[in-house]
């Protein structure tokens, strides 16, 4: 029989857990279809010398999949400024590159590399994909949908005059939900901002100079806008898009036992549960954090509330309150008075980490209040749980706009005081979406969503055959 020769991929990631998940997931996929032909080296760059306290995600990896972390860039002059963490994420990828460029060339010099994947976040890795003469690609880890919206950028910006935000009517892209320039992401809201004018390079970045680009989503969720992506790249000017997902987490979640929300989700009844999270990174005003306690309680929805933090707009790291000086370092704090005593039997507050797609999977969850970042957009589906969609930052409102408007699987939360969603709207949406007739339609919808979502990564699903279409073009780089 014929020696199995092994194919080599390069992965460069960025300094953001949720990507690195995401693109190591993918590779997980690619090594679960294709066992032992691939082996995978992911370039980290990092933004810290102390260790990942997501350690226990990178030490469960498959011994295929290695992965190098880069030397802390300095990045204290973007930290102290005020600037937002997608800048922040984007100039320290690009600081890393030359020692991103440094591993890459000495990885070639021992192994034959087949192609190279850089996330969206730093296409400028994809210039060392030319310089080693290797086939090389872009993860994209959002919708269809955003990346439908990076490619019309500069067209936006020509047609456009004003802030997107004073756009009169909706914005159209083929394929795509109109959606009102308020939705676009962050980066194009300020036109006249260093968020802009990187975003408008990155995108240039996305329609040339490589070989195609990997979204984490699926045909079946994107059908309009991934065929009017692909008619526009067949002999257009668009490149191949090939749509990998949905890409969601996989493997253990952190805590070694049974962690304490699963624990108290055990013992709830089915479909009973309100899941709350912001992301890794989301932060409320102390005006929403009680807002949205007090909603909670008064919906009488029992509710698994993870992630809390200390609010973005406190004066200062301690703060008084009637006793005297408060040590904030406990978000709990800042809950209203009385508050965890009054919901202890409907309620369950975690200030850390939690193993959400298990969560998700429990089944005692039935509708999750997102800030829909993509990957918790994805993996709600996966799992079948209607959402309340509750954006704050980066591309979180596009996202919101397609649950919501598009696919119709999540009620969209309003604000009503300047950027507050009051409680009585609160008490509404759950209301509306655990009993109302409204609610039980999304849960429909959100069902048919998520058996389409496990058969796109079923063997033969749309998913699968694109990953299997991808590793066979690289497996053949070398024969
Ligand atoms: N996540 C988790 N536990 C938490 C918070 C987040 O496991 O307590 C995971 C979540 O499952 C998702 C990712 O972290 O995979 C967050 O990515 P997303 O795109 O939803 O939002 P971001 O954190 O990037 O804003």
């Amino acid at each position: 029989s014929s020696p199995i020769t092994t194919t080599h991929i390069a992965l460069v990631s960025v300094p953001a857990f949720s990507h690195q998940v995401s693109i190591l997931e993918f590779a997980k996929r690619l090594l679960h279809l294709h066992a032992d032909t691939f082996h995978v080296t992911c370039i980290i760059p990092t933004l810290s010398s102390s260790p990942s306290k997501h350690s226990f995600f990178f030490d469960s990896l498959p011994h295929n999949i290695h992965c190098i972390f880069l030397p802390s860039v300095n990045f204290h002059d973007l930290n102290n400024n005020g600037v937002s963490v997608e800048i922040q994420t984007q100039l320290s990828a690009s600081r890393a590159m030359s020692s991103v460029r440094e591993t890459l060339v000495s990885l070639s010099k021992t192994t034959d590399i087949s192609a190279l994947v850089a996330d969206a976040m730093a296409p400028e890795a994809l210039e060392f994909g030319k310089e080693l003469n290797i086939l090389s690609y872009i993860y994209f880890p959002c919708s269809t949908m955003v990346l439908s919206v990076c490619f019309h950028s500069q067209n936006l910006d020509e047609e456009v005059s004003c802030e997107y935000k004073d756009h009169p009517g909706l914005i159209h892209l083929p394929g795509c939900i109109p959606i009102s320039g308020r939705d676009l992401p962050d980066s194009m809201q300020d036109r006249g901002s260093l968020a802009y004018k990187l975003f408008l390079q990155r995108c240039q970045r996305y329609l040339n100079g490589h070989d195609g680009i990997l979204v984490n989503s699926f045909m079946e969720l994107e059908e309009e806008a991934t065929k009017a992506i692909s008619q526009h790249g067949n002999g257009g000017d668009y490149p191949h898009v090939y749509s990998v997902g949905p890409i969601t987490q996989s493997g253990p979640s952190g805590s070694k036992s049974r962690c304490e929300c699963l624990l108290w989700l055990d013992k709830q009844e089915p479909n009973s549960v309100l899941y709350v999270s912001f992301g890794s990174g989301g932060t409320l005003s102390q005006d929403q954090i009680d807002e949205l306690a007090l909603g909670l309680e008064l919906s009488k929805q029992k509710f698994l509330w993870v992630n809390l933090r200390a609010p973005n707009d406190r004066a200062s790291a301690t703060y008084f309150s009637e006793g005297g000086l408060v040590d904030d370092d406990d978000p709990l704090h800042f809950l209203p008075k009385g508050f965890l005593e009054r919901t202890k039997e409907q309620g369950l507050v975690m200030c850390g980490w939690a193993p959400q797609v298990e969560v998700l999977g429990h089944r005692s969850i039935g509708a999750f209040l997102s800030h829909c970042g993509w990957n918790s957009v994805l993996e709600s589906v996966v799992h079948g749980v209607p959402m309340i969609a509750w954006p704050l930052f980066a591309e979180q409102r596009s996202n919101a706009a397609l649950v919501s408007d598009g696919l119709k699987v999540a009620l969209r939360a309003k604000m009503k005081k300047p950027s507050v969603v009051v409680k009585e709207d609160i008490v509404k949406l759950i209301k509306g979406l655990m009993e109302g007739l409204e609610g039980q339609e999304i849960r429909r919808k959100v069902k048919e969503l998520k058996k389409l979502a496990n058969s796109a990564i079923m063997e033969d699903g749309s998913s699968t055959r694109t990953i299997a279409n991808l590793a066979n073009k690289w497996k053949n780089k070398h024969t």
